[in-house]
């Protein structure tokens, strides 16, 4: 579609943001992740941080090898990417490390279940996802109700993805900085909108945490009236953000 005749679906948008550790973490965990936090913030405080570049923290980041999917995509038709848009987190970039990416989708509408683990089989094609039956061995859950309104957002929301840091704990005693999705999509929106809203919210959750200008990629800012598939860009965009430093997947100390 021609991006000059492609219209945004006004009254609709999807939110992206951070929430506190889940409630079942373990006091020992807590602990654990409030002495990061701390940690962290003495180092934000004491430096300019910019979601525009990298700050002196992520010298400590490493990056992760690119997953294979990714390592051989190749865009042939040089379409560009919005890299330049996705945020920085506390953390580096949210990177996943660990595959498949387990999905749960809380959904008992066969019609709209099957249309969420469609968008999640489109993106299979880029990274390894696997959509499971338990929602507590979730890296992603994906529920529908209506997402709650912020007192700074005036128009109707359809969709929320958040993430959470948590310290994965091994068998070994080895910890790990990790983080959790949750994606809200509005039961109030047209069947035709769901896969839609889950390919992007999906898009979010798999670490495009920022939104395209571009109305043909599935991480547009708003819903179009014709929703696109996952683009070129989308995929340049992903392959970008995997090869980036971050904290995520790599051991931290418990002192
Ligand atoms: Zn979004």
């Amino acid at each position: 579609m021609p991006l000059r005749n492609a219209k945004p679906v006004t009254g609709r948008a999807c939110v992206i943001a951070r929430v506190q550790p889940w409630q079942h973490l373990k006091r020992s965990q807590l602990v654990i992740w409030v002495a990061i936090v701390t940690g962290l913030l003495i180092v934000l405080t004491s430096t300019e941080f910019s979601a525009a570049k990298p700050v002196n923290f992520l010298a400590a980041t490493k990056s992760h090898p690119l997953p294979i999917s990714l390592n051989q995509w190749q865009d042939l038709t040089d379409s560009g990417d919005y890299f330049d848009r996705v945020k920085l987190t506390e953390v580096g970039y949210l990177i996943w490390s660990q595959f498949p990416i387990k999905v749960y989708i809380d959904d008992t509408q066969v019609e709209t279940w099957l249309q969420v683990k469609a968008a999640v089989k489109e993106w299979n094609s880029y990274l390894p996802l696997q959509v499971v039956e338990k929602p507590d061995i979730a890296d992603v859950r994906i529920s529908f109700k209506t997402p709650p309104l912020g007192t700074k957002v005036l128009r109707a929301r359809s969709a929320l993805t958040q993430y959470e840091l948590y310290i994965k704990l091994f068998s070994n005693s080895a910890s790990v900085l990790a983080h959790r999705c949750t994606i809200i999509l509005s039961p109030n929106q047209p069947s035709k909108y769901i896969k839609a809203a889950a390919l992007h919210e999906l898009g979010h959750a798999l670490g495009i945490w920022g939104h395209s200008l571009v109305a043909s990629d599935a991480l547009y800012f708003s819903q179009v009236s014709n929703p696109p598939r996952i683009s070129p860009r989308d995929i340049n965009t992903l392959k970008q953000i995997y090869q980036q430093p971050t904290l995520l997947g790599w051991k931290v100390e418990s002192k």
